[in-house]
């Protein structure tokens, strides 16, 4: 059976539900050894599965895209984690030099507030396109989303086929409710990005992120001055290739 077949991903689907999140990563690893990885950000839920990986030595992969854009408080969390965690590698994706050389200099450093399509780019240069590298040659990706994160998070299912990027993805923490979360973090120790006790929740570029204020959407905090429909970076979305999205 291949892995996109629906029929495979709906029994995942099945017997995923069942299980704790440590099981379904360790499920993952079992039956796709060595072609299991984890993409963090460093964010509440990323720190959450990470310590599931190194507490129960889950052999899954993790890999970090850095944008060159992020906060200060995100790099410290980052140092934290290989400091709390030093038997995890945690593999690095930066943006191609070329695209991004090319972008700046046609577009300034700060394009993306000046139209969705240039922050699209933005996002495709130091995002999507290290994306594509760090899954290509994958089985299994493992995230962080949760259904509380944004309207069109709330239909999810916990195993899903990538059709973009050829793989598998599975999302162990997605019906963790944001209190179920920080009472894991806090009672294992975790360490975690200094922001989030600032009203920072969902935490990306430092550009592209605020801080959001008792009552508002998770994402309220992201683009804030883009069209609610459009707070997707490419990473979570059935895009088109990456080539054909830059343009
Ligand atoms: S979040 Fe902002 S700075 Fe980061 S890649 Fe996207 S547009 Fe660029």
């Amino acid at each position: 059976m291949t892995l996109e077949q629906p029929q495979h991903i709906a029994e995942l689907n099945q017997q995923l539900e069942a299980m704790s999140p440590e099981e379904g990563l360790r499920f993952f690893a079992e039956n796709y050894p060595g072609k299991v990885v984890f993409s963090t950000s460093f964010s509440w839920e990323d720190q959450a599965i990470t310590h599931l990986i190194a507490a129960g030595k889950v052999p899954v992969s993790l890999f970090t895209l850095d944008t060159g854009r992020l906060f200060k408080e995100t790099y410290s969390t980052w140092e934290a984690t290989m400091d709390t965690y030093p038997e995890l590698r945690i593999k690095t994706y930066t943006p191609d030099y070329g695209l991004l050389q090319d972008y700046l200099e046609s577009n300034g450093p700060n394009a993306f507030y000046k139209s969705t399509d240039l922050r699209k780019s933005c996002c495709n240069i130091r995002k999507v396109e290290p994306l594509r590298r760090a899954l290509a040659g994958q089985a299994v990706w493992v995230t962080g989303l949760r259904a509380e994160h944004s309207p069109n998070r709330q239909g999810l299912p916990m195993v899903e086929w990538d059709e973009v990027n050829g793989v598998i993805k599975y999302h162990p923490l997605l019906h963790w409710t944001l209190d179920e979360l920080k009472e894991f973090v806090n009672k294992n120790h975790i360490p975690y990005n200094s922001l989030h006790d600032k009203g920072f929740v969902s935490i990306g570029c430092l550009p592209c992120t605020r801080a959001i204020r008792p009552g508002e959407d998770f994402r309220a905090g992201r683009w804030w001055w883009e069209d609610a429909s459009k707070k997707e970076c490419g990473l979570h979305v059935h895009a088109e290739p990456f080539e054909k999205q830059a343009q």
